[in-house]
């Protein structure tokens, strides 16, 4: 599997950590790329987009003019990871929990509404253990920050993990997100999850 990281803000290469790591676990070929420009995306077969602010990345997203053949590479059907701010921009909708309807490029492929920051002040970080659906091993160390939350707008969304009732991971066939952030843990399983979903694709 060639794997692309979104390499426009965030972390970039704590995934890298993760991917590399999961390949040698998993016995099979990988190969990495950081995409910064439209032409990275003929190299490989699967993305990360990973957290950071999602209005900031959507802009350098149409700055770079990444955000059409980006949207096209998705819905080709190669496999996508989302994480927080990624999963934001994956989103068909996007609202701010606080100030309500914000005006950011989105990639508009996911049949999710983002409701950003949704854990407020006193909860803009946080660590929790998480029951994942399909997830072997026991719960997973879940780290939160600034995150939203997901309302699906179709029921072709799997829900995979709630928190207080909440959405926080969900899959729509090749695109599976994360309110959290599975790269700054030890834990590797949705690193994992995401190169067996590119797999079983296949
Ligand atoms: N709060 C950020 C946003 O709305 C997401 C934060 C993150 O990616 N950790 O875009």
């Amino acid at each position: 599997m060639r794997v692309g990281i979104l390499g426009l803000q965030g972390g970039i290469y704590e995934h890298l950590y993760h991917l590399k790591k999961s390949f040698t676990e998993l016995g099979i070929e990988g190969e990495i790329k950081v995409v910064t420009d439209k032409g990275d995306l003929n190299d490989i077969d699967g993305i990360i987009i990973p957290g950071g602010e999602s209005t900031t990345i959507g802009r350098l997203m149409n700055r770079l003019g990444l955000t059409e053949p980006l949207r096209r590479f998705i819905t080709d059907g190669n496999t996508t990871l989302g994480i927080c701010a990624g999963a934001i921009l994956l989103a068909k909708e996007a609202v701010d929990a606080k100030v309500g309807s914000v005006q950011q490029p989105l990639l508009n492929v996911m049949n999710i509404r983002a409701i950003r920051n949704y854990f407020g002040r006193q909860k803009n970080s946080f660590e929790t253990l998480l029951e994942i659906k399909g997830l072997e091993g026991g719960p997973y160390k879940a780290i939160f920050i600034r995150a939203p939350v997901f309302q699906p707008i179709s029921n072709k969304v799997e829900e995979l993990a709630k928190l207080d009732g909440k959405l926080v991971m969900a899959r729509e066939e090749n695109i599976l997100v994360t309110s959290f952030h599975p790269e700054l843990t030890r834990d590797n399983r949705i690193h994992k999850m995401f190169i067996n979903m590119h797999i079983n694709e296949k």
